[in-house]
């Protein structure tokens, strides 16, 4: 009789050390109790991945039909010129800065879009349209204002008085709406920075004009053929980055304290 070879026993699969993978207590012990009931994580993933080497410095393009183009840098270094070019003469800095700029471009879409969420709920509210959120934060609403260019107070026969809330409101939620799409001007969020901060990015040329335009800016420049120059583009990334920081993700976040509460 044939001898059967027994089948060697699975390998326990490699799990994250959880006292390793995070400092933070109540994430320790969440990482626990998943491997308790065998469901992977992140953490775990993390452990028998290997980074993929290329990807890791930046130089895969696959942003036209024609690549995708790698360029590793080679195994003793680069002596002298570095000359590697994907198909399209784009050099490894102007690969790495287009990656880096389209990560930069998504990151500003999931924060603004959320942002424009909420501007089209607040919308609603100022336009008394829906009865399911309410205005819980005046007093913010009321700071935010100037910032839009809405008037808080108004004169009536000489006399300073506060102007209506609604109409503050109504102002406020239409002036968030035009900071993702407006043709003209930069963010009106910019002057809540300090002077000099607002200074430096004015010299720079970097004051982002409107928050959709910027992504789709880095979406044009990143495209095979277009912008080539690795400085460029990691400005045209920065405009992109200050248009979340200081619009959609800032609008969010101002627009929910004034429709739930400021924490
Ligand atoms: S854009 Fe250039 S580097 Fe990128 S995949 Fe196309 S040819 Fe290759």
């Amino acid at each position: 009789m044939a001898e059967t070879k027994a089948k060697p026993a699975a390998k326990e699969p490699k799990l994250a050390n959880p006292r390793e993978a995070s400092i933070e207590p109540s994430t320790q012990e969440m990482i626990e109790r998943a491997q308790k009931l065998g469901i992977d994580t992140v953490f775990d993933r993390a452990v028998t991945m290997k980074p993929c080497a290329i990807g890791l410095q930046g130089i895969c393009c696959k942003n036209c039909a024609m690549g995708p183009c790698r360029l590793p840098l080679p195994k003793g270094g680069i002596d002298g010129e570095d000359t590697r070019k994907g198909l399209c003469g784009a050099t490894a800095n102007t690969i790495c800065a287009r990656n880096f700029a389209r990560m930069v471009a998504a990151g500003t879409s999931a924060h603004s879009d959320h942002g424009r969420g909420v501007a089209e709920t607040f919308l609603s509210v100022a336009r008394k349209e829906t009865e399911d959120y309410k205005i819980k934060d005046p007093a913010k609403l009321i700071q935010i204002a100037p910032y839009f260019g809405i008037d808080t107070t108004v004169e009536v026969d000489g006399e300073v008085m506060d102007r209506d809330l609604d109409e503050i409101a109504l102002g406020v939620a239409e002036a968030a709406m035009a900071e993702f799409g407006k043709h003209d001007g930069t963010l009106a969020y910019l002057r809540r920075a300090p002077k000099p901060l607002q200074e430096k990015w004015k010299k720079e040329g970097v004051e982002p004009r409107a928050i959709d335009r910027e992504v789709v800016e880095v979406m044009h420049r990143t495209a095979m053929g277009v912008d080539q120059d690795f400085v460029n583009l990691t400005k045209q990334a920065t405009r992109c980055s200050l248009a979340d920081g200081w619009g959609g993700a800032m609008i969010g976040t101002d627009l929910q304290d004034v429709m739930f509460g400021s924490p």
